[in-house]
């Protein structure tokens, strides 16, 4: 790894991580494109004996080159010294492939940093550690993933936390009304889940920062949003307000199916706190998940191009199908909507998971489902393969009748994330699984 830097850390008090030297991110003034980026950026093979690839770093603990540095390296993890770790100390802390993976996560979103964590709710769960205390309110757009709902309204409920929501399609006026029903209590955190699942509703960022802005003019509560949906190729956050972003990469960041892990990315400011939450309770992902994500990472774009490419085809013979009542697909937003209106000015994709409402109930869903060939039954999204599941029966099955209705969780209801194989391919699996239906 890189040499320290002390008198740059101690300098800018901003993160001064072990970077190489020869990173480069412009040739000829031209700024160089996340894809090619990808390759490289945050490693410098010198460092770790000419390997092309970073290895895998399996240990606990780091030697100190001196008594000294090892102080020094404790003083900017504790705090005592602004700015981040300058060398490496104990993995519950960082690791060298974790570094690589939060340096190269940080350019998608055009953030100053991330980390990055073991799930994506060990992230969320960091994250509002880090910021609610009790008597403290956490407002929300709804619905939010069944999982954060349950940490944000049971676990920290628990705690004297208390949360207030708006629909995820809400105006800024709206937004703004639910803004000041907290009252005297204090707001430390807006979160935001776009699009939500599994309406496929978009939250417009720009007018929950209006609305924000508007309603604390002082001591704004900082906005967070979990982008796994569209990130962190088609939304990016924090250009349209938002503080922080938040992922399961456990999905298109990961991209195989084949680990768990999540992240935290904003400024610098922004993620301090949070590092020190991180490292007190070591939410930190291992190096292995580490590395599998930075090999995910080389082939991020293609990977969700393709699946993007793949579900407007797919999802184009199934809006004209005689056995689908409707496709949720952002591809298919009603012109003059307010939706759209988000879309344009906040997506540059439409994604791959949607919603495919079927003409009938349950037996026509649970038909379909079990004569596909090609799509896995399957929770989970963003991976190479194609999934379906039935949320009224799965992910969904112990939210009351009542709010099912609200959300339009109906029996008929089949979510569905494309994967990258061939998409006529796709098609024809799906024509024959209508046919069943
Ligand atoms: C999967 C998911 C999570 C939770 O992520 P894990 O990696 O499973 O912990 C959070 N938010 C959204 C939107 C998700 O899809």
């Amino acid at each position: 790894m890189a040499q320290s830097n002390e008198t740059e850390a101690s300098m800018t008090g901003v993160s001064q991580r072990r970077r190489p030297k020869k990173n480069i991110l412009e040739i000829g003034g031209r700024r160089l494109d996340p894809s090619t980026l990808m390759m490289g950026y945050g490693y410098d093979p010198a460092l770790s004996e000419g390997a092309l690839k970073p290895p895998i770093f399996l240990t606990s603990t780091f030697a100190f080159e001196s008594a000294a540095a090892g102080k020094r390296h404790f003083e900017f993890v504790t705090g005592a010294r602004s700015g981040e770790v300058e060398g490496l100390v104990y993995s519950r802390f960082n690791g060298p492939d974790q570094e690589i993976l939060e340096d190269r996560l940080s350019i998608w979103d055009g953030a100053e940093d991330a980390l990055t964590f073991s799930s994506g709710m060990s992230a969320i769960a960091t994250l509002l550690l880090t910021h609610v205390r009790p008597g403290d309110t956490i407002v929300h757009s709804a619905p939010l993933y069944a999982a954060t709902e349950t940490l944000i309204g049971k676990v920290l409920g628990r705690m004297g936390i208390e949360w207030l929501d708006f629909p995820a399609g809400a105006s800024q006026p709206e937004i703004e009304d639910v803004l000041r029903r907290a009252g005297d209590r204090r707001v430390p955190l807006i979160f935001l889940e776009s699009p939500s699942n599994p309406t496929n509703t978009l939250v417009d960022i720009e007018a929950v920062r209006a609305a924000c802005d508007t309603v604390f003019p002082t001591d704004r509560p900082l906005i967070a949003i979990d982008n796994t949906f569209l990130g962190p190729l088609w939304q990016k956050p924090l250009e349209h307000g938002a503080d922080l972003v938040v992922y399961s990469l456990t999905k298109y960041v990961g991209g195989h199916s084949d680990l768990v892990a999540g992240a935290v990315i904003g400024s610098s400011a922004a993620i301090a706190p949070v590092r020190a939450t991180r490292n007190t309770i070591g939410t930190i992902t291992d190096p292995h998940s580490a590395w599998m994500l930075l090999r995910s990472l080389e082939t991020l774009e293609l990977r969700m191009s393709r699946a993007g490419e793949n579900a407007a085809k797919v999802c184009d013979m199934l809006r004209s199908h005689p056995k689908v009542e409707s496709v949720g697909y952002l591809g298919f937003l009603a012109e003059g909507s307010s939706q759209a209106d988000i879309y344009r000015r906040h997506c540059t994709g439409a994604g791959s998971t949607f919603s495919l409402y079927l003409k009938g109930g349950e037996a026509e869903a649970f038909a379909f489902l079990d004569a596909l060939r090609i799509a896995k039954l399957a929770v989970s999204l963003g991976g190479t393969e194609t999934l379906a599941s039935h949320p009224a029966a799965m992910t969904h099955l112990s939210v009351p009748p009542a709010r099912k209705a609200a959300l339009n969780i109906t029996n008929n209801l089949v979510r569905i994330s494309i994967g990258i194989e061939n998409a006529d391919d796709l098609i024809a699996d799906f024509t024959q699984a209508l046919a069943a239906s």
